[in-house]
């Protein structure tokens, strides 16, 4: 088959259906997205989403109350792992299953509602930019107008940009009879932190670093396990990548990159839903109105936030920065933490 569409998307995730719906917004309808698994799909996230997270996805018409999401206050701060600082949390929603499986597929079905062609267990296989064409697994092909890459870090899309600095981030859900809370520890890797969540029942135990592939991070996600006392199955740990700074967005004039593709993903928290949903609109908007400058314009903004977000996670981790912040800081200024915490890290992203 040889078909042809104004617009295509390679990968399904938030980036790519957020593009694909404010596409149908903007009045482009003839869209294909291309996405290599099969929904419901488990995609290695925690699915912790903020207020203006919540609001982007509510302005494309998800009703985010059918995805379970709730506020847990109770935000306690660990460095080595003891306790520094509790914190109210007021901005960070969390999913009943502390993942993205609900939040993406229903994020889906709104997108198969409203018409948007999605080819599942499908997969690009070559591309030719020079004359706009993709070819898939079942040998079918396919012109296009204007191709979108949204299909993560290390997708297809990755192989036209440099290799850039990343974050590895893994995490292990299990069931656990620890009370509802949200844990930050510090100090558990180099260059990142781990997260121990609890929802009635469930937990979401994780780590993310800047990934230094010397390093063993199974052994030191068993170790973090020991020390947190919890006994669960590693067999079952999930593992990926998230960007670090943004990569090229847009080559040949009509291809894009959105979401983790073009780097969209903050460096420091890991925050990529919102970035992701942004950089899917803004992408539409350009695409739409035919003009790049809309989209280059918005991709500089978000690499010089991310450049900031970089270099205060070369100094935040710097020792005696970790020192300082958690044995003096915690104990003088903790409502001056609290405020920025919630404020800058959670409510701003
Ligand atoms: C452990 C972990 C925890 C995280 N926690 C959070 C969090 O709590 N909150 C938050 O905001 N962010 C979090 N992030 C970041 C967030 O997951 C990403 O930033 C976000 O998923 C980016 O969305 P995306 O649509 O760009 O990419 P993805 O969600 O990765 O979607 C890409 C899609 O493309 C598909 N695909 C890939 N290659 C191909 C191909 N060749 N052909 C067809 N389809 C393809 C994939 O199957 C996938 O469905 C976390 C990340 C990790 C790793």
């Amino acid at each position: 088959m040889n078909k042809h569409y104004e617009v295509i998307i390679i990968g399904a995730g938030p980036s790519g259906l957020g593009a694909a719906l404010n596409l149908l917004k903007n009045g482009i309808k003839d869209i294909l997205v291309i996405e290599q698994k099969e929904f419901p799909r488990y995609k290695c996230c925690a699915g912790y989403i903020t207020n203006k997270t919540k609001k982007e996805y509510e302005s494309l018409g998800l009703n985010i109350n059918k995805c379970h999401y709730s506020l847990i206050k109770d935000f306690k701060i660990f460095y080595k792992y003891e306790e520094k600082q509790k914190i109210v949390n007021k901005f960070l929603f969390t999913n009943k299953n502390i993942d993205r499986i609900e939040l993406d597929y229903e994020f889906y079905k709104l997108a198969k509602k409203k018409g948007i062609v999605i080819l599942e267990n499908t997969n690009i296989i070559r591309h030719n930019m020079n004359k706009n064409w993709i070819k898939i697994n079942t040998q079918d092909t396919y012109t296009y107008d204007y191709l979108i890459f949204a299909d993560g870090t290390t997708g297809y899309g990755s192989k036209y940009q440099k290799n850039k600095k990343r974050n590895i981030a893994m995490q292990l859900i299990e069931k656990t009879n620890r009370p509802d809370s949200i844990e930050i520890h510090f100090g558990v890797t180099k260059h990142g932190y781990g997260w121990v969540s609890t929802y009635k029942g469930t937990t979401n135990i994780g780590l993310t670093d800047v990934y230094n592939p010397k390093l063993n991070y199974n052994k030191i996600f068993k170790q973090y396990l020991k020390k947190l006392n919890i006994e669960g199955n590693t067999k079952n740990v999930k593992g990926a990548y998230t960007p670090i700074g943004i990569r090229k967005g847009l080559i040949n004039k009509n291809i894009y990159y959105v979401g983790d593709a073009v780097g969209a993903c903050d460096p420091l928290t890991l925050s990529g839903l919102r970035y992701g949903l942004y950089t899917g609109k803004i992408c539409a908007k350009a695409i739409s109105q035919k003009n790049n400058s809309i989209y280059k314009r918005s991709i500089l903004k978000l690499k010089l936030k991310f450049i900031f977000m970089k270099l205060l996670l070369k100094i935040f981790y710097l020792k005696g920065i970790l020192f300082l912040i958690f044995n003096v800081g915690c104990r003088l200024f903790n409502k001056l933490i609290a405020y920025v915490f919630n404020h800058f890290f959670i409510n701003k992203k």
